[in-house]
């Protein structure tokens, strides 16, 4: 386990404003017995005072985090699929039109989901993914891609072998980087006088807004706001120069950076920045509120599912998402009020919710037999899942969400 008291970006002192409690490996899925060996740690976000950032206090160990067995591969998700494809097409037409030769390296590039489509274009391009097995499914596809991880060091190190870089990339890779100002530094030494970097995470704005605190959990380090990924930078001569808010992950954000004074900042940033200080997210107040309001989601949901309207009603969740481990354990949700899980990776069913220990079971379960009421872990595409669920409601199903707010909808 990884504590820390002062801030990872300005060394700062900090302070967590509140505690989720003892919590698991938000992606730890277990057998029974794994149980007795079950890893905990404290669950505690703080905000920087000083530089604004929004980090986790404690964080295990990243081996206890990551385990190859449950690798995450980017591609299965046909939603993700056409996203990535519209951010590649975005790199391709704002930045890379009239280059020459251009070169386009990804942070965390996963199975090549967003580099195949500079691949595909004969665009020299470098994913670097860290997970071997995931690395080597892009391999497989021909995209180009070292098992590392990036910092000062491997930055010079693919300088010397490729040149500088064009376009550095990273979607939902950064917040996992503890080592922040390593990867700003790496970024700065890889990148053309002209090169841009473009990231994006979940938005704090949207986490704030929405209560949706199960976007905090082991392996999201920090939720970047555009004033902290503003200062953040900053301090490696990196500027802030556009912003675009994004729909996935229930509400993210899509920062562009390049060396400072090298090119026009767009309006939409200072816009951004007034929005923020109108929402608070730079008073410590404000933290306090979501604590609050955390705690109230928590009290309303318990109680909706302990009262829920009919006699022997059932309940199953819908999708294991690592964010639902927040949510089961901060909540108290046991196996008493959800009877099971649905999800369909094969590598989860069969084993138990991390901490929760809810049984999680294939897609097949659920729809063999409808429950009365499915709780909506996967809020984050909702649209998505309420749209392909519709024999569900016709069969009398009510979806419970807790996103935005607590409430039975049909
Ligand atoms: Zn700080």
């Amino acid at each position: 386990m990884v504590a820390v008291s002062r801030c990872r970006v300005c060394d700062a002192p900090i302070d967590a404003f509140m505690s989720f409690g003892r919590m698991p490996i938000a992606n730890g899925f277990l057998t029974a017995n794994e149980i007795p060996n079950e890893y905990f740690f404290e669950l505690a976000p703080a905000f920087c005072g000083a530089c604004g950032m929004f980090q986790i206090m404690e964080q295990p160990e990243p081996e206890k985090m990551f385990h190859e067995q449950y690798a995450f591969f980017s591609s299965t998700s046909r939603h993700m699929q056409a996203h990535f494809e519209g951010f590649a097409n975005a790199v391709l037409g704002r930045v890379l039109a009239g280059r020459a030769d251009p070169f386009v390296v990804e942070l965390g590039s996963n199975d090549g989901i967003m580099l195949r489509h500079f691949q595909r274009r004969g665009i020299r391009h470098l994913g670097i993914e860290p997970s071997i097995n995931v690395a080597d499914v892009a391999r497989g596809h021909g995209i180009n891609t070292i098992s590392e991880f990036f910092g000062r060091k491997l930055a010079d190190d693919i300088v010397a072998e490729h040149g500088h870089a064009d376009a550095i990339l990273a979607a939902n890779v950064m917040c996992h980087i503890p080592d922040l100002p390593g990867v700003a530094a790496g970024v700065q030494r890889l990148l053309k006088p002209d090169g841009v970097f473009i990231f994006e995470d979940p938005y704090l704005g949207d986490m704030i807004a929405k209560t949706s605190y199960d976007q905090i959990y082991d392996e999201h380090v920090f939720i970047f706001s555009v004033n902290s990924v503003a200062r953040a930078f900053a301090m490696h001569g990196l500027e802030l120069i556009d912003v675009m808010p994004q729909t996935t992950h229930g509400g993210s954000m899509r920062y562009m950076l390049a060396p400072k004074g090298s090119r026009a900042v767009s309006a939409a940033v200072g816009d951004a920045l007034a929005k923020e200080r109108a929402q608070g997210l730079d008073q410590g107040g404000t933290y306090l509120r979501f604590k609050q309001n955390c705690e109230a989601s928590r009290g309303l949901l318990m109680r909706t599912l302990e009262k829920l309207p009919g006699k022997g009603k059932r309940v199953v969740g819908y999708g294991a998402t690592s964010k639902s481990t927040t949510v089961t354990n901060y909540c108290g949700i046991t196996p008493d009020h959800v009877e099971f899980i649905s999800d369909t990776t094969p590598i989860k069913q069969g084993k138990l919710s991390p901490g929760a220990h809810i049984p999680v079971r294939p897609y097949t379960e659920f729809t063999r037999q409808y429950p009365d009421y499915a709780l909506l872990f996967a809020w984050n595409h909702a649209t998505e899942i309420r749209e392909k669920e519709s024999a569900f409601i016709a069969a009398g199903g009510q979806w419970i969400v807790y996103v935005p707010e607590v409430k039975i909808v049909s």
